[in-house]
């Protein structure tokens, strides 16, 4: 399908969707038990796009025991890998046929510009998919060193039964980093996606089977945190939990595990990442661009963005001006616009937080440079102005807590020991960036902070062949990279005597 190249072709692709808004259980779309439903609503209009089964316990155990039947029968996890190799290789070559339909998706489902959608999300979901497709037929066991007249092997072996639950800031690309490697290692996987952003993954699912993933294999159901996301946690045959989410979440599937049957959990949990400009960064009209970019693109609503400017005092003012004029250009537009770089938040709740940490900024003493307010309210939706914050200190709410929005916390520190405190400063310990000029201080900087990710003179660079995940609160356990796989997959001793 080509991608629509104006506002007009993108909102006629949207209202010609056939949208799918049932559960995907063993194969088939099927409603929830009584018929219960969700209202799913664009967050650019307020209105709603359609009614979605609502899942909870019921439906989740239906999948589970889908789920365990396809594993148990090793329909999927007894092929060849290079078998499941062609199965994922399909399924990512359909969903790149399928970009502007799922990009169109993901843009009236939580807001997100579909220009970045076409863009960004959907080629990164297509190039996770291939990759573990790619990486699974190359992997290989160990040998133990254990001497005459004995074997030892140790093989990694899938798991069995894999939950994810994603949320909507990347609907579509958070779940594939975690269906793609469970996939392709022979689990059997249930997707929850976040109710506010359930209908690409339920499209998903279809391109799946359509691409020859046995039933049972990946089922999707879509329901409430509380209630369906609860259910898998505390299920007492879903063996792993890959979650990605907000730390107060994460710490809930723990104790799920804990109180049910000590399934495995991996978290990818927030951050408060900080950006550190020192004096001698060099190019500022660079790392200004940058620093623009890791706080407004996906207004704010990604994980890793740059919530906090650390900027030493000679270039602060040079720096923020900079940083203003870019969030001028990037004012809030409809998200079916190709030109619009700055979209809708998800939900009402999540514009009224937003708009509730500004509150706070301005009554604990920050001082707005730009933004600061609700946009475009006429439209229905929930805008809000690409926000400036600056004489921020490190112990205010604005700069402790993840606002998930687009608004910048500018603190000025005095030297590299105090940035590099600052940065450190937060429960959160996601991603990290330093810009400088200076060897030393750049080594040094990655020695010091503590965060899964330290850029150097960049912010945001990433692929797939990378490991992603945090420090501190922000997580347990790796996505992407072969690194990924680990929790996937547990590995097994077999001693052969002879
Ligand atoms: P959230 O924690 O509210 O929800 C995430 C998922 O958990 C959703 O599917 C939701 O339905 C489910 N959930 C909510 N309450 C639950 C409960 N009581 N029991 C079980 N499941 C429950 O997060 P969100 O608001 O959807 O997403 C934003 C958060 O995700 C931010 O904190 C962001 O930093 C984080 N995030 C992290 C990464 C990463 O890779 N580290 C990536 C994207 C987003």
């Amino acid at each position: 399908m080509d991608t629509p190249d104006s506002r007009e072709g993108w909102a006629a692709l949207a209202a010609g969707l056939d949208i799918r808004n049932r559960a995907f259980i063993d194969g088939a779309y099927v409603d929830a038990a009584d018929g219960r439903v969700f209202d799913c609503h664009n967050p650019a209009t307020g209105e709603r796009i359609t009614q979605v089964a609502e899942c909870d316990a019921t439906e989740v155990d239906l999948a589970a025991r889908a789920a365990r039947r396809a594993f148990e029968d090793r329909r999927w996890a007894g092929l060849p890998p290079r078998q499941r190799k062609a199965v994922l290789l399909e399924l990512a070559s359909l969903v790149e046929a399928h970009r502007a339909e799922l990009a169109v998706l993901e843009s009236i489902d939580m807001g997100k510009p579909v220009a970045d959608a076409a863009a960004v999300d959907i080629p990164l979901v297509v190039r996770t998919i291939a990759w573990y497709a790619e990486a699974i037929d190359k992997l290989y066991g160990e040998t133990a060193p254990t001497g005459d007249h004995v074997l030892a092997t140790i093989t990694r072996e899938p798991i069995g039964v894999v939950a994810a639950v994603v949320p909507w800031n990347f609907p579509l690309m958070m779940a594939a980093w975690k269906v793609g490697p469970a996939l392709a290692v022979g689990n059997s996987v249930i997707l929850k996606p976040a109710e506010q952003s359930p209908l690409s993954a339920l499209r998903f699912a279809e391109l799946a089977a359509a691409a020859g993933l046995p039933d049972g294999v990946l089922n999707v159901v879509p329901g409430h945190g509380p209630t369906a996301g609860r259910a898998l946690g505390l299920h007492m045959d879903v063996d792993a939990l890959a979650f990605t989410g907000s730390a107060a979440v994460g710490k809930l599937f723990l104790q799920y595990s804990a109180e049910s049957n000590m399934k495995h959990i991996a978290l990818e949990c927030g951050g408060k990442s900080p950006n550190i400009v020192l004096a001698d960064a060099g190019d500022l009209d660079e790392a200004a661009s940058a620093a623009a970019n890791a706080i407004f693109f996906n207004q704010g609503e990604v994980c890793m963005s740059g919530s906090r400017l650390i900027v030493e005092a000679p270039v602060r003012e040079a720096l923020i001006e900079r940083i203003v004029a870019h969030a001028r250009q990037r004012q809030p537009g409809d998200p079916l616009d190709p030109a619009t770089r700055l979209g809708a938040m998800v939900d009402e709740a999540q514009m009224d937080r937003v708009l509730g940490f500004i509150e706070s900024g301005q009554s604990e003493g920050a001082r707005v440079r730009i933004g600061g307010r609700r946009a475009l309210a006429d439209s229905g939706g929930y805008f809000i102005e690409p926000t400036v914050f600056d004489d921020v200190d490190s112990a205010m709410t604005i700069a402790q807590e993840e606002i998930f929005g687009p608004v910048l916390s500018v603190i000025t520190v005095e030297g590299f020991r105090d940035a590099v405190r600052v940065a450190n400063d937060t429960p959160y310990g996601l991603a990290a960036a330093v810009w400088t000029r200076d060897i030393s201080k750049a080594l040094e900087a990655s020695r010091m902070l503590r965060a899964g990710t330290v850029w150097v003179n960049c912010y945001d660079d990433d692929d797939i062949t990378v490991p992603f995940g945090g420090y501190k609160q922000s997580g347990i356990g790796r996505d992407k990279s072969l690194h990924a796989l680990e929790k996937y997959t547990q590995m097994k001793t077999t001693w052969i005597r002879f």
